[in-house]
């Protein structure tokens, strides 16, 4: 008989707010709203401690708002660098147990660790000695998910976050699952889930209570894929799992995107997002020693479609503040008045090796600060220095 496919999720609980806890131990056990930009009173909140969450603090909200709610929380901006060193140290470490990972986002892991419980005792023993490795090394803490496919071990990570576990077996599913709501389902937005509700359809059961042709033709592709997701049964052992990152080799694009616990609206808060992803791509673009010429940003609104939009610039680049400028170049060609965001992206393609001839005297300055500063913190790692911020004010 063939081994049921076991895959782990694993998601940092708060991590960007959570790294900032980790490096600068004033900050732990308070309200913490780790900021887009520098400006407090001007910036969106790309994270918030657990701290703040309590207080109803969350990604996606105004500062201003986020302020009025808890005028004494401590507030930090984004720090691109530090978060990506950290995921990356934390990816290294993920492939001593199974060097088949897959990396979602920043702080989002899924390995497929099938036959795993043999080494460790169990797939329990496994997970938690992940989780502990994690609080020993990094000081921060994360929540494991295990079950049959990417989806369900995600919603099992999610069902027990902060800091908790859950092993949800195939047979279990639809049991663990009857109650939980439509929307708490990754991939299920707003406009989905409104959808949903106008056919009294609000729970993972009552999704269970309809036929393929029933989503297939109200929904189209979404629709099958909403079935398939209510019927683990129907989920085949021998189901392709196309893994990634199984040979460090040089990438075709490099991308980061964010999904938000709260849709945005504004344009101030997109940008604010732009630029933290810009600096995250950048920071990679240098890492591999290479500048792209062509950029790639897209908005994810609630019900899954994208507003996207790319451009082949006739300069090659590495800057993160130049790719900040082409992305911002590319929303403005977008249609994005009253647009709802619930996830962006953005990436950037077409390579050559870097190169530093320049012929203007800022520009070649500029690439020696940024050089620098990524080297240092790749080497140390103390996260002492600072590139996002300080490359964005020369
Ligand atoms: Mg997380």
């Amino acid at each position: 008989m063939k081994k049921e496919p076991k895959i782990l999720h694993i998601d940092m609980d708060a991590f960007f707010a959570s790294v900032e806890q980790a490096y600068n131990p004033r900050l732990k056990g308070k309200p913490l709203i780790v900021g887009g930009r520098a400006d407090k009173q001007r910036t969106v909140v790309c994270a918030a401690s657990y701290e703040a969450k309590a207080l109803g603090i969350d990604s996606g909200m105004s500062t201003q708002q986020a302020l009025r709610i808890c005028p004494d929380a401590e507030f930090v901006s984004a720090d691109s660098a530090k978060y990506l060193y950290v995921s990356n140290q934390i990816a290294g470490m993920l492939k001593n147990y199974s060097p088949r990972i897959e990396q979602a986002s920043v702080d989002e892991f899924y390995l497929d660790i099938t036959g795993l419980d043999k080494m460790f005792g169990s797939y329990l023993d496994l997970g938690m000695r992940i989780k502990q490795e994690i609080v020993r090394r990094f000081s921060i803490t994360g929540s494991v998910g295990i079950s049959v496919n990417r989806l369900m071990s995600k919603i099992a990570s999610k069902l027990k976050k902060p800091d908790g576990m859950m092993i949800m077996p195939r047979e279990d599913i639809t049991f663990v699952l009857k109650d939980l709501p439509i929307q708490k389902i990754p991939g299920i937005g707003g406009s989905l889930t409104a959808k949903l509700h106008d056919l009294s359809i609000f729970s993972f059961s009552d999704m269970r209570k309809f036929p393929a042709d029933f989503y297939e033709q109200r929904f189209g592709k979404i629709g099958l894929w909403m079935y398939a997701l209510a019927h683990p049964e129907l989920i085949a052992d021998d189901e392709k799992i196309n893994w990634i990152n199984q040979k460090p080799k040089d990438p075709k694009s490099i991308s980061h995107s964010y999904t938000l616990v709260q849709n945005i609206y504004t344009r101030s808060e997109i940008e604010a997002w732009i630029q933290l992803l810009a600096e995250m791509v950048g920071f990679r673009l240098r890492g591999h020693n290479l500048q792209a010429n062509t950029v790639h940003i897209y908005l994810r609104k609630p019900d899954m479609k994208f507003i996207a939009g790319e451009k082949n610039f006739k300069e090659y680049n590495n800057d993160s503040k130049q790719i900040f400028k082409r992305a911002i170049f590319l929303l403005d060609k977008l249609n994005t008045r009253n647009v709802e965001v619930r996830a962006l992206g953005i990436s950037v393609k077409n390579f050559m090796p870097a190169t530093n001839n320049f012929l203007l005297a800022d520009a070649q300055k500029r690439y020696q600060i940024c050089n620098a500063l990524d080297k240092i913190n790749q080497r140390f790692g103390d996260w002492t220095v600072y590139p996002a911020s300080i490359c964005s004010i020369i």
